[in-house]
């Protein structure tokens, strides 16, 4: 199986909280090493987590997993082959 970006911030959320199932990981984990666009994706999900749990506020802004990932789309587009 192969996975795309798309996959990737599909189940970002689910990778960070260690809900994934060890074959998508492991799919995910070998995307990581080749794509910069998700590695960055991941980074800022994580720190964006971290921020939250330190603030004890559990819940995302409104809208906000579709403003990233609108704003992964008009990248992927740009940054097209
Ligand atoms: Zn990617």
């Amino acid at each position: 199986m192969r996975i795309d970006c798309k996959h990737v911030w599909e189940h970002i959320s689910a990778y960070i909280d260690g809900e994934v199932d060890v074959g998508l990981r492991a799919e995910i984990d070998k995307h990581l090493e080749t794509c910069e666009i998700c590695s960055a994706v991941l980074d800022s999900t994580r720190n964006l987590v971290v921020l939250v749990a330190d603030d004890r506020v559990f819940e995302l802004p409104a809208g906000f997993s579709q403003r990233l990932h609108a704003r992964l789309e008009k990248e992927m587009e740009t940054a097209g082959p």
